[in-house]
């Protein structure tokens, strides 16, 4: 009898500490889950539902071929965008058929550039009612330098460069060493940079959704800093400047590098970084770059900025 009800004793303990083992994994499990569910992906909160995106490409007088696979991969990889490409006609050929579908889409990334030739009329009026009804658009690099003559897209971009843009185009935007907006209608050249340097970028506006949590200043990589930028300047928020230093090429003032624009109920980024392939690849542009492209699109921002941004450890 005391050895049954020592034996039962112990099926007890034995029991309660199998019960007790379980409940543990249980509780852990659901911690875990719970984890899981707050964090999609290593970079993003809550992310919302995949940002369709399509880049528009194929004349550029940048490497378009190389750049375009790199944003596309790097924006695929952080988990919230599935991206298309539409490369239209090389420079000369027939254009009139180039219709890439903007409605099908939340957000449009130009990666067209100096010298490309102009698009369809009809093709550059469905990319103004997708943008004026709400579409998302990511103006990369010498996408600011493209089309001059097209005047709603001089609007979504608000400022740009080369191209015969002078005062006719709008005035200089940039700000004075105190952070005030400088619009000069001086006369002289739309666009210019100096020879590829590290520089140090401020951000100007710390509670946008893009650089909110970024470094007030912070180092940017060695990169063509774009200057002299002109044009309409209407409905633009200048995020960030670099100084533009007039022993290479610049205009002493602090230009703008990361904008955002309105036009109609659309919203655009505006980065004039990323020369190539080998600026794009780093964190100090692939960061704001990811950020700016999912405002563009949401007007919301979950992509975190990593520990020790723009420091990032070695991919290579
Ligand atoms: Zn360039």
């Amino acid at each position: 009898m005391l050895e049954t009800s020592t034996k039962m004793k112990q099926g007890l303990s034995l029991l309660n500490l199998e019960t007790v083992k379980g409940l543990m994994t249980l509780c852990s499990l659901m911690v875990l889950l719970t984890v899981m569910a707050g964090c999609d992906s290593i970079s993003t909160q809550n992310p919302p539902a995949l940002i369709k995106t399509l880049i528009v490409d194929g004349q550029n007088n940048h490497d378009w071929t190389k750049t375009t696979p790199v944003i596309k991969e790097m924006m695929e990889a952080c988990g919230c965008f599935t991206v298309d490409v539409s490369t239209c006609p090389a420079k000369g050929q027939d254009m009139s058929g180039y219709r890439p579908d903007f409605n099908a889409y939340d957000l449009v990334v130009v990666n067209d550039g100096y010298g490309a030739d102009s698009w369809p009329r009809e093709t550059e009026i469905a990319f103004e009612k997708f943008v004026s009804d709400g579409g998302g658009v990511v103006i990369y690099h010498a996408a600011d330098n493209a089309w001059p003559q097209w005047q709603a897209y001089n609007e979504m971009i608000a400022i740009g460069g080369w191209g015969g843009r002078n005062e006719k185009s709008g005035p200089y935007l940039y700000m004075d060493t105190d952070g005030n907006i400088i619009r000069d209608t001086s006369k002289g050249k739309g666009g210019g940079h100096g020879r590829q340097v590290e520089f140090e970028i401020t951000i100007r506006d710390k509670n946008h959704p893009i650089t909110k949590g970024m470094p007030a200043t912070f180092m940017y990589c060695p990169d063509e800093m774009y200057a002299f930028l002109r044009g309409p300047a209407l409905n633009v928020t200048i995020l960030a400047t670099a100084h533009s230093d007039k022993n290479n090429g610049g205009t002493g003032h602090e230009e703008p590098m990361l904008m955002t624009i309105t036009y109609g109920k659309g919203h655009i980024f505006h980065t004039v970084l990323g020369h190539a392939v080998q600026q794009i690849r780093k964190d100090c542009f692939r960061i704001p770059f990811l950020r700016g492209a999912q405002w563009a699109a949401t007007q919301k921002v979950t992509i975190e900025i990593p520990e020790g941004f723009p420091v990032e450890k070695d991919q290579d």
